[in-house]
């Protein structure tokens, strides 16, 4: 048998230092005295540090990872990433995403990643170049880190003649969700009916792109299905009532939402009133969003980012993410959860412990939940999967912006990093005892 044994690590919910011991890939058990182990287990000292489940990023995009320098963004616009993307995707080739996908994800491991849902552009310019590069990632990593994968229409699904067949192609390669990006649809409803066409079709839960913009016009209000005047410059009303007139069961989730923060408080709070009615989760993708939104902005410069606290507060699930990584949308996005959880907290005013607690839990255990991930959590029988974080407690991972220095996966040890600072001794005396941060 297998044995690992994780000793000495601070875990939520404990006031004492754990133990954790690992048989086979899986954790057999928790306790406050170290286990009885075999002489051949390995044994991995935590040193009081925070183990946390494997940390997941809930969306991002692999695909266009590392662009930032090949097609620099010179105004920081959503609108001129838009434009230097579709002119590059003609010409991306499979092998170039793999290779800059590849070191997204050795990236995102050594920030004790071990799941990731990715959003890939599928177009008529890519075709399924993109896709059939990241579904060969999926395979050929698998044993370091799961993917979801979501066909994503980047371009639009009418606007783009041919792409809902090319997702159609991409659902049958192998593709998990359908995505959708309502944000730049022309008639939200035809956008939305033809996701859930093929969500439908195919078994696939749903996550779209929706409601990036917050400089439109939401004073125009129409009266909607439920006889209540929503803005008719959002698209998030027609997503959630195609998922209540279909009755669909699946995940839908609605990612971006900026456009909720743009419009009258109390046209607001009907809004996700009606996304708790439909049962439809946020994913908030602050860093790209605070990068982009506001460009515009001469005075009192908008965070351009979704209501997190008040979705929340009513109910609905929220998850975060880096959306993009080091391309032109955001150059400066990153695979460190612990960096994106901390602009996160910031950019939708998180304010308390617990605030902190949920953070953590969107992107481990409630990520995992909604990606379907079995046997996942610091539990025993569970798998598994660890990250060690170092500080003693998530509010002091956040304000350390403390990095992982271990990361488990089934029972491996796939990183660690325990280098101890070496103190010249006249610092250290002056300097001790370094206790908070
Ligand atoms: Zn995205």
């Amino acid at each position: 048998m297998d044995q690992l044994l994780l000793k000495n690590v601070a875990l939520e919910g404990y006031q004492e230092p754990q133990s954790i011991l690992v048989e086979d890939g899986r954790i057999r058990s928790i306790t406050a005295q170290p286990p009885q182990v075999g002489p051949d287990a390995r044994v991995l000292d935590g040193k009081g540090r925070l183990a946390v489940p494997g940390l997941i990023n809930f969306h991002t995009h692999l695909d266009k990872a590392g662009l930032a320098e090949v097609i620099p963004n010179r105004s920081g616009t959503i609108g001129e990433a838009r434009s230097v993307l579709f002119a590059y995707k003609k010409t991306m080739q499979k092998e170039d995403v793999k290779r800059r996908a590849r070191e997204a994800i050795r990236r995102s491991i050594q920030a004790g990643v071990v799941a990731i849902r990715t959003h890939v552009d599928i177009d008529p310019s890519i075709g399924l170049r993109g896709m059939e590069a990241i579904l060969e990632l999926k395979e050929e990593l698998k044993d370091v880190i799961t993917l979801q994968v979501v066909a994503f229409p980047q371009e639009g699904i009418t606007e783009s003649p041919g792409t809902y067949q090319l997702m159609e192609d991409a659902l049958r390669l192998g593709a998990d969700v359908v995505g959708g990006h309502l944000s730049i649809a022309a008639d939200f409803e035809e956008h939305a009916a033809r996701v859930f066409d093929l969500a439908e079709h195919f078994g696939k839960e749903v996550d779209i792109h929706v409601d990036y913009d917050i400089d439109r016009d939401y004073t125009k209000k129409s009266i909607r299905a439920d006889g209540l005047a929503y803005p008719d410059a959002l698209g998030i009303m027609a997503m959630c009532e195609e998922k209540m007139k279909r009755n669909f069961s699946a995940n839908v989730t609605a990612s971006h939402l900026c456009g909720l923060d743009s419009v009258d408080p109390e046209c607001a709070k009907q809004i996700i009133a009606l996304i708790r009615r439909a049962g439809v989760g946020v994913v908030a993708l602050a860093p790209n969003n605070m990068f982009c939104n506001g460009r515009g902005d001469l005075c009192n410069t908008r965070r351009g980012v979704t209501k997190a606290k008040a979705l929340m507060e009513a109910g609905v699930p929220v998850f975060f993410g880096p959306d993009n990584l080091r391309d032109p949308f955001n150059p400066l996005g990153c695979e460190d959860m612990v960096v994106n959880a901390l602009l996160t907290a910031y950019a939708c005013h998180f304010a308390t412990r617990e605030d902190y607690e949920a953070l953590l839990r969107m992107c481990t255990c409630d990520a995992a939940a909604r990606m379907g991930l079995k046997d996942y959590g610091l539990k025993e029988g569970c798998r598994a999967d660890i990250t060690l974080l170092d500080a003693p407690d998530f509010q002091q991972v956040l304000c350390r912006a403390a990095k992982p220095t271990a990361l488990i996966r089934g029972g491996s040890i796939l990183f660690q990093n325990d280098a101890a600072t070496q103190w010249q001794a006249k610092a250290e005396a002056l300097l001790a005892p370094a206790e908070g941060c």
